[in-house]
């Protein structure tokens, strides 16, 4: 991983923070470009979804590696979305460290013909439910925000949780599709604008200026496609440079992410501890053992009773 070159965001996956005008103006603006078509097709090659479910599973990834880099905290974070159709589950986490994990939970009679969106409908697949962030800092604390799923696809779901419930303006961009080559290609754009605060924490409101600089990179931003995007071809940085060209972006070192599980035999273990005697022989077969099967790495875990 350490000879990648930084900027190399097709083979590498991760996260290249950036900032615009941050010496001259104030207020902060703070963008995140994440790519994860690494990740994205290691954990899809895995699961076996239909097309349109792994559209989705991979723009979950996607923003999930785009918001858990905008905070601070050192724990996981977890986008987890629930519906009442086909989908019921989807479900993507990322640790401090960087380590991602991605699942959906889907009906057996999933029809594996159902054609992918640009973007991925998350509507159509999923129903009415809510999509739910959580930052979880074990002894440290616990953050959870969760939004109605009211719009048709996981960018303005996401965009919709922005605006009712952060005080930050959010702009966001989301993108997944195949890369021809069996594998997949996911990307995130996100632009937010931290307002500065002044004495006792009160925040300062913005200025005629800010406000200009925030639509004019907004504007810059809406002139992204979802190609351009998830384009392999176009470095993070280069991507970056031709949006934001007008404005003054710094770009800040890259945060690589990977696919990486967090189950283990003692994990399995502690959680079998949690069950009841008779539950446990229900679940061992003719020589006591009970077979754990992770949903997320598809290790099969053997436990003797
Ligand atoms: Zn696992």
């Amino acid at each position: 991983m350490t000879t990648q070159p930084s900027s190399d965001l097709s083979q590498l996956s991760g996260v290249l923070p950036f900032m615009m005008d941050s010496t001259e103006r104030k207020a902060l603006l703070r963008g995140r470009l994440a790519r994860v078509d690494a990740v994205a097709t290691s954990i899809l090659a895995r699961h076996d979804y239909p097309p349109a479910v792994a559209e989705l599973s991979a723009e979950s990834i996607a923003l999930a590696a785009c918001l858990s880099s905008t905070m601070d905290f050192d724990g996981v974070f977890t986008l987890q979305a629930k519906g009442d159709r086909d989908v019921g589950t989807l479900f993507a986490d990322v640790t401090s460290e960087g380590a991602v994990r991605a699942y959906a939970q889907i009906a057996d009679d999933f029809d594996a013909a159902t054609p992918l969106g640009d973007p991925a409908p998350l509507m159509t697949l999923m129903g009415t439910g809510y999509l739910a962030f959580t930052v979880d800092q074990g002894e440290n604390g616990r953050y959870q925000g969760i939004v109605p799923i009211e719009d048709p696809d996981l960018n303005a779901v996401a965009m919709r949780y922005f605006y009712n419930s952060e005080q930050l303006d959010t702009a966001l961009l989301l993108a997944a599709r195949p890369d021809g080559q069996g594998g997949w290609q996911a990307a995130s754009l996100m632009l937010q604008r931290i307002p500065e605060t002044g004495g006792n924490n009160v925040t300062k409101p913005f200025s005629d200026e800010d406000d200009d600089l925030w639509h004019t990179a907004c504007t810059l931003m809406a002139t992204c496609t979802r190609d351009e995007l998830v384009d392999a071809t176009l470095s993070g940085e280069d991507l970056l440079h031709r949006l934001f060209h007008e404005l003054d972006v710094s770009i800040l070192p890259f945060r690589p992410m990977v696919d990486q599980c967090r189950c283990s035999p003692e994990r399995v273990e502690r959680m079998l501890a949690s069950l009841p005697d008779d539950e446990k022989r229900d679940l061992a077969d003719d020589d006591q053992i009970i077979t754990v099967s992770c949903e997320f790495c598809k290790k099969d875990h053997k436990i003797k009773l």
